[in-house]
């Protein structure tokens, strides 16, 4: 017989000493779909309490990822598109650099501006990765940031400094992903 026979009389969790925060910041990462999926999933539980939302996208152009986008924008989430399309594709890797620069010191003003309670920066882990924004001026952003900003960083292979910075980190992990069967991302599904 199972211990567990009465679930109500159990609490899944112990509360005492806990307490509430006014923000996070969340991480997702790891190479399974997923992360900015989840991402645009929080930005639906912001925005159904009103909290002002901004996100950045670091690598995707205008033309990737027009649905949520749309959506988003129809939502009221300030939307900037800071790259110019996926990196490999770029003709001219310095412009993307720069990009990726101005993409990080714009995210910094949003994030100590305090206008927005939930900014989401979309795939910035590239631009750590290849080591066009410092991983650490980023942890000490996310760690100076105002109290009622909560920050969501999307990518493979996230920033140990920020993974530390941050207080909830998921990686999701590929199981299979259908691209791997040469199937090409569904509007819809995939973006
Ligand atoms: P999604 O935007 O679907 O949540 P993601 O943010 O976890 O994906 P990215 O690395 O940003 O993953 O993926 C960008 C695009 O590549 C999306 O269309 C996504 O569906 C697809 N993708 C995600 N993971 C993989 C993978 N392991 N192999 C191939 N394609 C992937
Ligand atoms: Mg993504």
């Amino acid at each position: 017989m199972s211990t567990h026979s009465n679930p109500q009389e159990e609490r899944p969790y112990d509360l005492s000493g806990m307490c509430r925060a006014s923000s996070l910041v969340l991480v997702n990462t790891g190479d399974g779909k997923g992360k900015s999926t989840a991402a645009f999933g929080t930005i639906l539980r912001a925005v159904s309490q009103n909290w002002p939302v901004a996100v950045v996208q670091y690598l995707k152009s205008g033309d990737w990822n027009t649905g949520e986008e749309k959506v988003c924008r129809e939502l009221g989430v300030k939307w900037f598109s800071a790259g110019d399309g996926f990196t490999w594709d770029s003709e001219n890797l310095d412009e993307t650099r720069a990009k990726a620069v101005a993409a990080w010191d714009f995210s910094a003003q949003l994030i100590a501006g305090g206008e927005y309670r939930l900014v989401v920066l979309d795939e910035i882990s590239y631009a750590m990765t290849w080591d066009w924004i410092d991983a650490s001026e980023v942890a000490a952003a996310l760690k100076a940031r105002p109290e009622s900003v909560s920050v969501i960083l999307t990518g493979r292979d996230m920033a140990e400094e920020v993974i530390e910075a941050a207080d909830t980190v998921t990686e999701m992990v590929k199981v299979k992903h259908a691209f791997d069967s040469k199937i090409l991302a569904k509007k819809g599904l995939d973006y």
